[in-house]
């Protein structure tokens, strides 16, 4: 009901302060009540008080009239008539008083009546006494009744006191009960009220620290960490405390929420921490392996042989991409094959290489891989099980080669890759570019064999090598025999037909040490490094056999076949060291053959010489 601690706390005073109040005018009205029958025995006091008065008045004036009678003394006579005045007035007096009493008042009456009658007796003697008429004034008392009138006075008053006496009696009763009934009102209504508010005072004691006790111990579990803590406000028993529950509550669930939040940003930002972390982890990695890629480029720049390209890669490819084998693949210069280069991570490439068509990277000209089984096609240079990564080398729009690695290449190793690739793919561009300036500048255009100033070049250095170390060193000139006829009789192409017949014959039958050359026309030369004449001769005599063997022919003709004279010469020590001597002994050589009859092979012999 009382729904407010407020209305509560108003209720209960206004409560006390009613009973209090009723309290108060109880006593108040027990107190009139008290005071009014006081009023009322003091009241029969008086009348019975002036009562006796009028009696002794008038018992006095019987006095003085009968001192008057005896002495003649004027002031008996005298106060019998101040007593006379006196009783009649207080009977005056007592009527007034018992007006309230009509059965008093009415007795009052008769006794005034019967007083009145003796005091005129008592006149009329104390008249005839005045006069001097002193005889006839006691026979007059001593008939006239005065005694038995008295008596009767007497008798009336006695009866009036009587019944007065029983009045005040009761009006005494009646005031003590009224103030027993005021004591009682004291005695118990003060207690009462007293109980009552200390009754009401302890629950409102309990109202209040029940729900702060609540409150207090959910504030203390917020603080010791428990942010689930709530109150129920109806537990409260108060308005005002189911508010400051609901106004804990909502604190409570706020700062839950700002804590979550707090917690959550604190999350975010160590994730974007780490992130950064990582990314920064990342930066400096790739930063290191750009410095890497640029070491890697710059060798493979400065590279001047494909072996010395496979060098650089095998080293570094590791390194740029840790713990992933793999092969490099270059096109060969027919652009019919995909030629190994270098493998790296224990992985031997395909040494007969593969044609472009077997690898889907370069067909299609875009990275090719499978990185599960059965994930994608399978390249069929490539086990059908692996598991791998084909990436084309590109240079200006044209597959130049690809790169063969094993496994699974992720986001980051793709980054590496690609760059690397390029790099791989403009030193392989470069080092053809070079390559092919190089030979171009020491090979003969026509048969492909080095030329006359590459011959001179490379004789000299062998020379010196040979003066060095002692390895013998033999030189070959040789000379297509008759060859003018060619020329005549088929024409300037034919014979270029021929000169490259022979010359791919010469390549093909000495080994990658040896030095083939054209020396000049239809002449060549053959440097044939740590082998002597002697040794030299049989090879010389099988390529001069399976020269004679070719069959020319230029387009559809038949143009007939051919035959070349050769002329051996050895190193000695004292030739000049620029190898013309060594040339010019084979040339002798060459000479004699072709005095001897051409198709042979002269050998120079030292002590020929
Ligand atoms: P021999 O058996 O004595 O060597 O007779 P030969 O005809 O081969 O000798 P000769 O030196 O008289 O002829 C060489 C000819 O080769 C002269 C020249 O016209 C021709 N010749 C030189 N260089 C070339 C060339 O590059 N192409 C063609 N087709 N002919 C060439
Ligand atoms: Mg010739
Ligand atoms: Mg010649």
């Amino acid at each position: 009901m009382f729904a407010s601690l407020s209305t509560r706390i108003a209720a209960f005073g206004a409560l006390v302060f009613v009973a209090l109040l009723a309290l108060i005018w109880m006593l108040v009205d027990a107190s009139l009540q008290t005071r009014d029958s006081f009023r009322w025995v003091t009241h029969s006091a008086e009348v019975i008080e002036t009562m006796d008065d009028a009696l002794a008045a008038l018992r006095d004036a019987e006095s003085g009239q009968r001192g008057y009678l005896l002495t003649h003394n004027a002031t008996f006579a005298e106060s019998v008539d101040a007593r006379i005045a006196t009783s009649r007035q207080a009977m005056g007096r007592l009527v007034e008083l018992t007006a309230d009493n009509r059965a008093q008042n009415g007795r009052a009456k008769e006794i005034q009546a019967l007083m009145q009658r003796r005091a005129t007796m008592l006149h009329g003697a104390l008249d005839m006494a005045r006069r001097g008429e002193f005889d006839r004034a006691r026979t007059a008392i001593a008939s006239g009744g005065g005694r038995d009138i008295m008596t009767m006075v007497t008798l009336r008053i006695d009866s009036f006191l009587a019944e007065e006496r029983v009045l005040r009696n009761a009006r005494v009763d009646a005031a003590d009960e009224r103030l027993a009934h005021v004591r009682k009102l004291a005695i118990i209504g003060g207690p009462l009220i007293a109980i009552f508010i200390v009754a009401v005072s302890l629950l409102l004691i309990w109202g209040i620290r029940r729900p702060a006790g609540l409150i207090r111990q959910a504030m203390t579990a917020l603080g010791h960490g428990d942010r689930d803590m709530r109150i129920a406000p109806a537990s409260m028993g108060s308005r005002e405390f189911a508010d400051l529950a609901d106004g804990y509550n909502g604190m409570a669930s706020q700062l839950q929420t700002a804590l979550a939040d707090q917690g959550r940003s604190e999350r975010e930002l160590q994730v974007a921490n780490t992130e950064l972390l990582r990314n920064s982890g990342i930066l400096r990695e790739r930063g290191e392996v750009i410095e890497l890629l640029g070491g890697m480029a710059h060798r493979m720049q400065a590279a001047r042989t494909d072996d010395e390209l496979a060098q650089v890669i095998r080293v570094f490819v590791p390194r740029v991409l840790p713990g992933i084998a793999g092969a490099l693949y270059a096109h060969n210069n027919s652009r019919n094959l995909l030629v190994p280069i270098a493998g790296w991570g224990g992985l031997d490439p395909r040494e007969d290489g593969f044609a472009p068509d077997q690898c889907w990277a370069l067909r299609r000209g875009q990275a090719h891989f499978v990185a599960e089984p059965g994930g994608d096609i399978v390249c069929p240079h490539v086990d059908a099980d692996a598991i791998y990564h084909c990436e084309p080398l590109l240079a200006g729009g044209e597959v130049i080669g690809t790169l063969y690695l094993e496994g699974v290449i992720d986001a980051e190793n793709q980054f590496r890759l690609t760059v690397m690739a390029e790099n791989i793919s403009s030193a392989l561009v470069n080092h053809r570019l070079q390559r092919g300036l190089r030979e171009q500048t020491i090979r003969d255009p026509l048969t492909g064999l080095f030329n006359r100033r590459y011959m001179e070049e490379a004789l000299a250095i062998e020379i010196a090598r040979t003066r060095r170390n002692g390895i013998p060193l033999s030189v070959v000139m040789c000379d297509v025999d008759h060859f003018k006829r060619f020329n005549d009789e088929f024409g300037h192409d034919a014979g270029d037909v021929v000169l490259q017949a022979v010359a791919a014959e010469m390549r093909s039958k000495f080994r990658d040490g040896d030095i083939v050359c054209r020396y000049g026309g239809e002449e060549f030369t053959i440097i044939a490094p740590g082998t002597t004449a002697q040794a030299l001769v049989n090879r010389v005599e099988i390529l001069r056999q399976s020269i004679t063997e070719i069959i020319l022919r230029q387009g559809g003709r038949a143009l007939g076949s051919t035959s070349m004279s050769f002329g051996i010469a050895t190193w000695e020590d004292g030739m000049a060291s620029d190898g013309s001597t060594l040339l010019q002994t084979a040339d002798a050589a060459l000479y004699r053959a072709k005095r001897e009859g051409r198709n042979r092979t002269v050998v120079d012999l030292p002590q020929a010489a």
